[in-house]
């Protein structure tokens, strides 16, 4: 309530802030944590949790009165529809010239994303973070995040022959014959369970087109994992549909004062509360934490916050493509939405990219391929406080995703010559053949070695810390929610040494 003094208080349930809360908690630290989002625990009116991707209702977005779908065209017509506005599960967030998805709700990222758990490369990772020991990572944080993230691995004898992953081994026998290697992908969703499902022994979710809107079965998302490990310290408490606004030292005695507004599920503010802690870990995901901070830094709330806060925003080089397919190369009506297959052109030295294979999960055959291209994309962005707004700002430009578009051709026009195939131009506008107005991957903002120390200490204000993908300068080559977890478990082992002595 109101008032409050706690030790520790965490913003923000995703990777970041749930690895520093089941840490902590397990060091013995009593933790609070602060979400924007709804507690994903109680069904609607249909016995669901979450609604699925053909028939998104309220639930679906975050306080929008229209979907707006990452695939938002078909056959030349937008295929958007009305929802009724209420605090959903996936925010689309719109800036001058991107759109962020990012998840609203305990559990954060993991809610929503494709459960994808890939680990960089190696020399990408040291070439990214040279500062980071990487023996460390690859020996003890990549695997310890792994493990506590339930990463497994697809039975490669039942992917053979799985109908619902036809599309995906049509995809990879393509970029084959275009001289591609393609690579399996572990995933959080459990797979034993995905098999009971195909086989109609479970209830479907994966298979039911459950993904970017919630899964209501077989995802191992982070309120199964870290978060539920932290609760059953006894030591966590969350409190669910509270932002955070404003974070400034405490007017009396040490510590930070933490303004938040509590909302109801209308995104209407129904109380303002002020806490105050001794530590205050950011982990509002790279756009929650940089806007935030920029903010503080521009209002005189955190005014020596470095310059750096705020520097150093990339897309992950995400790109989106679909191609279409000859009548006699179905990708099958029914498609997992888990995606379990990888292109990966990676080292070449011009043009990496490693592509997923994506689902297009229209319960429908639809002839298509849908990827998801991760490129290595130079270009990064700032975010800027408007004093006429009062909001912040991401400089990104609109024809920064060219690099992007040009390292995935490289893989697709390649494809399409040896298939004798073309893209789809009708799934992203009228016309337009990549989906590169929209991100899933932000990373950056605070970059870690240049806005904080080399654990995610902030400059200027003992006892504050960023712990989320907003350490991470702008690309980590593959899907990012491993290394974002395995970098908050290697940061707050340092942190619980030396600042909670
Ligand atoms: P987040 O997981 O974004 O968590 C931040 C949390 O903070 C959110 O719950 C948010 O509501 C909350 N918050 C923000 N601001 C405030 C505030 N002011 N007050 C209180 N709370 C606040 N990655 C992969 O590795 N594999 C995949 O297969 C994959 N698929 C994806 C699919 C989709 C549709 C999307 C959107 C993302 C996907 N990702 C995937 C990306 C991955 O989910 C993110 O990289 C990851 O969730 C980021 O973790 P984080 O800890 O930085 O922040």
């Amino acid at each position: 309530g109101s008032g409050d003094h706690v030790p520790v208080l965490v913003i923000g349930t995703g990777y970041g802030g749930a690895v520093t809360a089941l840490r902590l908690t397990q060091a013995g630290i009593p933790v609070a944590m602060v979400e924007m989002g709804q507690s994903w625990t109680t069904p609607g009116s249909d016995g669901k949790i979450f609604c699925n991707m053909l028939n998104p209702d309220g639930r679906a977005y975050w306080l929008r009165t229209e979907t707006d779908q990452p695939v938002s065209y078909f056959l030349g017509a937008p295929y958007n529809k009305a929802i009724p506005s209420y605090a959903g599960v996936l925010d689309s967030e719109h800036f001058a010239a991107t759109r962020v998805y990012q998840s609203r709700g305990v559990g954060g990222g993991s809610l929503v994303n494709g459960g994808m758990a890939v680990v960089p490369k190696r020399w990408y990772f040291e070439e990214i973070l040279p500062q980071v020991d990487a023996d460390a990572m690859y020996d003890v944080y990549f695997p310890r995040a792994n493990a506590t993230l339930g990463a497994n691995s697809v039975d490669p004898g039942w992917y053979g022959s799985a109908s619902c992953y036809q599309y995906a081994r049509v995809g990879s026998g393509q970029a084959g014959d275009a001289g591609f290697s393609t690579v399996f992908v572990p995933n959080v969703y459990s797979f034993p369970y995905m098999e009971r499902e195909l086989a109609g022994s479970a209830p479907r979710s994966a298979l039911a087109s459950e993904v970017i809107y919630g899964n209501n079965a077989g995802k191992q998302s982070l309120d199964k994992t870290y978060l539920a490990a932290a609760a059953a310290t006894g030591r966590l408490s969350i409190s669910p549909l509270h932002k955070v606004t404003a974070v400034a030292p405490a007017a009396v005695g040490s510590g930070y004062s933490v303004t938040m507004e509590q909302l109801d599920t209308s995104g209407t503010t129904v109380a303002v509360k002020t806490v105050t802690a001794d530590k205050v870990f950011f982990g509002a995901g790279s756009v929650g934490t940089s806007k935030l901070l920029v903010a503080m830094r521009a209002t005189g709330g955190l005014p020596d916050l470095p310059d750096a806060v705020g520097q150093g925003w990339g897309n992950n080089g995400n790109v989106m493509v679909g191609r279409a397919n000859y009548l006699w190369a179905p990708t099958g009506s029914l498609q997992s939405c888990m995606p379990v297959r990888g292109i990966d052109n990676w080292d070449d030295p011009t043009y990496p990219c490693f592509a997923e294979i994506s689902p297009f999960p229209a319960g429908t055959e639809l002839w298509i391929s849908l990827y998801l291209a991760i490129t290595k994309n130079p270009n990064r962005a700032a975010f800027s406080f408007n004093s006429t707004t009062g909001g912040v700002d991401l400089g990104w430009q609109a024809s920064w995703t060219q690099p992007s578009i040009t390292a995935a051709a490289n893989v697709f026009d390649r494809i399409n010559k040896a298939e004798g195939t073309i893209y789809r131009t009708d799934l992203f506008g009228v016309y337009r053949t990549w989906g590169d107005d929209f991100v899933y991957h932000p990373l950056g903002g605070c970059v870690l070695g240049q806005a904080t120390d080399l654990y995610g200490r902030l400059p200027n204000y003992p006892g504050l810390y960023v712990t989320d993908g907003s350490l991470i300068p702008g690309s980590t080559g593959v899907n990012p929610f491993v290394t974002i977890t395995a970098l908050a478990e290697r940061n707050i082992e340092n942190v619980i040494v030396n600042d909670f002595g």
